[in-house]
């Protein structure tokens, strides 16, 4: 299995990069923001409860969150691996997912963290809303809290990560192709290292 973490701020391009990621890989993508949106249109009542905290650019709390990820993971029993997108965001939540995956016998092996400065992400997320029909982008003040959520609460992994030896940054400024070949590069060196 191959495991990997798609890691970055708001803005980043993680959504837009783990789609080229699993077609060439054939790797399972897992968004917690795709799977909050879709209760959200079903109204379910995670996606009521979740829907208050992504309107303000606020984390859902790790109670509901990494349960919803785990049932995900747990629906793909043969997958040859992962991709998390958007999971974990929290410190909780990274240790809750080394403590899952070590219960079913495997772990991350690799986490790329597209690195974008704040004025580019603010720009891509303003543009990004006249497009997404998502009320999170459109909106100034939410967009700056959820960089802000991100900086407070989120980026201490990076350093959770590092320790582990297993963050890897990758420039996430340039054309989506640029990126997707840095992505790939640092891919199949994380592959090539499990396999050797
Ligand atoms: P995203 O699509 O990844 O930008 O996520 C949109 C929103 O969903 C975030 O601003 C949070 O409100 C919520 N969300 C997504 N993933 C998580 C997570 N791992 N933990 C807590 N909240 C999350």
């Amino acid at each position: 299995m191959t495991n990997i973490i798609l890691f970055g701020p708001p803005g980043a391009g993680k959504g837009t990069q783990s789609e080229k990621l699993l077609a060439k890989y054939g790797l399972v993508h897992i968004s917690t923001g795709d799977l909050f949106r879709e209760h959200m249109r079903q109204q379910t009542e995670l996606g009521k409860e979740a829907k208050s905290y992504m309107d303000r650019g606020e984390l859902v709390p790790d109670s509901v969150t990494i349960g919803m990820l785990e049932d995900k993971v747990k629906q793909h029993p043969g997958a040859s691996g992962f991709i998390f997108d958007g999971f974990p965001r929290t410190t909780a939540q990274a240790a809750a997912l080394d403590t899952f995956l070590g219960g079913i016998g495997t772990q991350i092996h690799a986490v790329l963290a597209l690195e974008v400065p704040n004025d580019e992400l603010v720009k891509r997320l303003l543009e990004r809303g006249k497009i997404s029909g998502r009320a999170d982008d459109a909106n100034e003040e939410v967009i700056q809290n959820r960089l802000q959520v991100y900086n407070n609460q989120t980026s201490p992994l990076a350093d959770y990560y590092r320790q582990q030896g297993k963050y890897i940054g990758i420039d996430g400024v340039g054309s989506i192709e640029d990126i997707t070949e840095r992505l790939n590069t640092a891919v199949d060196e994380t592959t090539a290292a499990l396999n050797s």
